[in-house]
């Protein structure tokens, strides 16, 4: 398996790049591996390069970038605002919306959050780590929490919401995604909005609702976990109005070695 890390440093073809701890903990303790190593770097600004390990020894790694294997491209601006959820839904929250290809997370203060605090590092480390796994070219940033009422105040009007009601009026969620595509002054941004563990309170509903920015939709007939909820909304959202039609890029292949790079499943 070829490592695959995300990298603060610019890259270019020809650049080297001074592994951080992390990465040079990964490469050497972790992934054992030595000069003339080949790993793929990304940094979420200039694409996505091959690369080589010049040097590796107790104290750092250096690494030379050797040739471009994807150009940045430009990812759906999906915002996913969520109450934040115990530890082990917020972990389980944050890899997987990660996976599919949220481009920020908002933790927002709602009236029936169960104000556990946010370990917002190790989310942030939860995030690097699904994005370098799951090949994306970009890593979702972690914002800290807002209240609810800070969130609607400093909300750009241009950001459509998706609002997931669990009660009150809605639109089933795949109709209200085809009518947005439809829409001819179609926002380019996007957020989601999922409520707590015990739901949004009513007022916060008729609140959202009223808002010229906001779509309320339903996911079914069944009260889903948060969680699951907010999951389940981005992968429509991606079906609909996102990269669902791209494919995964290429596996690489082996530097020296004569396997069709086309030929792999992807794993
Ligand atoms: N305790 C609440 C449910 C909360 S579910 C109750 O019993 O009514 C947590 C969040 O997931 C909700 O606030 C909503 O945003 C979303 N959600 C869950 N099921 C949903 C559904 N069927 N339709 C739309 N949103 C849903």
């Amino acid at each position: 398996m070829i490592p695959r890390l995300f990298v603060e440093h610019a890259l270019a073809i020809g650049a080297t790049v001074t592994a951080d701890e992390r990465a040079h903990h990964y490469l050497r303790n972790v992934m054992r591996r030595a000069a003339d190593d080949a790993l793929v770097l990304f940094n979420g600004r200039d694409g996505e390069f091959e690369a080589e390990i010049t040097a590796i020894d107790k104290r750092k790694a250096e690494i030379r970038v050797t040739r471009l294997r994807r150009a940045q491209d430009g990812a759906a601006d999906i915002t996913l605002c969520f109450a934040p959820l115990k530890k082990d839904a917020v972990d389980f929250l944050v890899e997987k919306a990660t996976e599919l290809g949220v481009a920020a997370f908002q933790p927002v203060i709602t009236r029936r959050t169960v104000a556990s605090r946010l370990n917002l590092e190790r989310l942030r480390a939860n995030a690097i780590e699904a994005a370098e796994q799951s090949e994306r070219l970009t890593v979702p940033e972690v914002r800290a929490p807002l209240a609810f009422d800070a969130l609607l105040e400093a909300w750009q009007p241009n950001r459509h919401m998706v609002l997931c009601a669990e009660a009150g009026p809605a639109a089933p969620i795949a109709d209200a995604f085809k009518a947005l595509t439809r829409d001819v002054s179609q926002p380019n941004a996007w957020a989601i909005f999922c409520g707590p563990e015990g739901g949004f309170h009513v007022s916060e509903l008729d609140r959202l609702r009223d808002l010229p920015f906001v779509t309320a939709v339903g996911l079914g007939p069944r009260i889903l976990r948060a969680d699951t909820a907010a999951l389940t909304a981005l992968a429509v959202f991606q079906a609909i109005l996102g990269d669902g039609k791209l494919r995964p890029p290429h596996p690489m292949a082996p530097i020296g070695g004569g396997v069709d790079p086309g030929a792999g499943g992807g794993e």
